[in-house]
């Protein structure tokens, strides 16, 4: 573990803190993200705060309480960070671009996670801890930086990287708010930020209560219990019909529909009973269906051949339901939720998916 694991963290409430107690404007953290969003490395390169208040701030902490220590590119242009955190530990983030220069990044809001999905990387590291507001939003200043320097343009943000945002909704809040808010905020609009769940459900009772309006994505990958259940966890305590009553209730208080992730497996819930039970339990409007290919990591599942997941999607369409195919993408940079860190570990890795 290099030295620079054991750095103290300085996140904003640090800095923030140290400046009221030195007197300080507020002003002068709005300098220091500016300085952020366009690429500062350390505080020499905060050139808008003085040489004095620089040295001081560099003897608490370094700039960025999150670092990158490996970017790969792919041939898609998704770009995938494995991320430092103060404390040795490790995330990633993931930026995926589209036509018109338009950016999405897929953001982390844990080291690891603790709901143990059978095909998910993440799942199988086990939970870290929480991402800080700040160690959230940074992945956001890092992404954001990324795409100016491809000419394009930070449009969009996906909870949708490592860890279960549900488990963290102050911290996933805060950064929302910051990604959200006019420079040198983000200015990303609300509705393009969404927040994915494996479905907490009172996780989405309190989504139901934030002020803007992000969208919802739920994880429900199969349309009977027994089969979700052996492939999340969750379902034991929160099993289908109490999930999508809380989607409903969600629906019906914010105007706004769920999106429902279904990531096809070969043989494990492609088949078209299950492509039909799918569109019987989703069939009054609400919901928009988002076919996910599944990015192998090694383990006992396997994507749906492509033949089996046109079925599956013209069997949804022809019940009347909304429904859409998520492509993957950063394939040769393992661009799926885990798949970087776990290769890191030396654990063995397949092809990593992207969540948007
Ligand atoms: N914990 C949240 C958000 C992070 S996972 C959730 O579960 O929704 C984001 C999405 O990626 C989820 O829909 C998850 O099921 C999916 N996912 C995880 N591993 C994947 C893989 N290897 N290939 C495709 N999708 C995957
Ligand atoms: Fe956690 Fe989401 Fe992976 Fe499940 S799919 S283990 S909830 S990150």
């Amino acid at each position: 573990m290099s030295s620079d694991c054991y750095r103290r963290r300085m996140d904003r409430d640090v800095i923030g803190g140290l400046l009221t107690q030195w007197g300080e404007s507020s002003y002068r953290m709005e300098q220091i993200i500016r300085a952020q969003r366009t690429g500062a490395q350390s505080w020499d390169d905060v050139t808008t705060l003085g040489k004095e208040l620089r040295a001081r701030l560099a003897e608490h902490g370094p700039l960025w309480s999150v670092t990158p220590r490996e970017r790969l590119v792919s041939v898609d242009g998704t770009v995938k960070w494995r991320l430092g955190l103060h404390d040795g530990r490790e995330i990633e983030a993931v930026l995926i671009a589209h036509a018109r220069g338009r950016r999405t990044l897929c953001v982390s809001s844990q080291v690891g996670c603790a709901l143990g999905c059978k095909f998910c990387s993440t799942g199988t590291m086990g939970f870290g801890r929480d991402l800080t507001t700040w160690e959230i939003f940074e992945q956001a200043l890092i992404a954001a930086h990324e795409a100016d320097q491809q000419g394009a343009r930070l449009s969009n943000v996906v909870f949708m990287g490592m860890g279960e945002p549900m488990h963290n909704l102050p911290a996933v809040f805060g950064a929302i708010h910051e990604m959200h808010r006019p420079a040198p905020g983000l200015g990303i609009s609300a509705r393009q930020i969404a927040i994915s769940t494996v479905g907490w459900v009172p996780g989405i009772a309190e989504l139901q209560e934030f002020p803007l309006p992000v969208r919802l994505a739920v994880s429900l990958h199969a349309a009977d219990d027994e089969t979700r259940s052996k492939m999340m966890p969750i379902n034991q305590r929160y099993p289908i019909y109490n999930l999508l009553s809380a989607c409903r209730r969600y629906c019906d208080t914010t105007g706004r529909r769920v999106f429902i992730e279904y990531v096809l497996l070969d043989g494990v819930n492609d088949s078209q009973a299950d492509a039909k039970r799918l569109a019987n339990i989703l069939r009054d409007g609400r919901f928009h269906v988002n076919l996910i290919e599944y990015n192998a990591t090694g383990g006992e599942f396997q994507g749906s051949r492509p033949e089996r997941r046109e079925l599956f999607l013209a069997t949804l369409e022809r019940a009347g339901l909304e429904a859409s195919v998520r492509r993957s993408r950063g394939a040769d940079v393992a661009a799926a939720c885990g798949q970087l860190v776990t290769a890191a570990r030396g654990k063995a890795v397949g092809k990593v998916p992207t969540a948007s």
